[in-house]
């Protein structure tokens, strides 16, 4: 269990600092239509998995 949540928040991570690192408006704060929903993905994971960690 914890270790799929935390391979799905490591893959949400790599995916979304993969895109950011080859887009331009997402490098500056501004998230493109991909970069969004992938920013989402990952923001959503990563508040899952802190709250796994703090609850455990
Ligand atoms: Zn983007």
């Amino acid at each position: 269990m914890a270790d799929g949540l935390h391979t799905r928040y490591m893959r949400a991570s790599d995916a979304w600092r993969t895109h950011r690192k080859g887009c331009e408006p997402c490098r500056s704060g501004q998230h493109c239509r991909d970069g969004a929903a992938l920013h989402r993905l990952f923001a959503d994971l990563q508040n899952d998995y802190l709250r796994h960690l703090r609850t455990r």
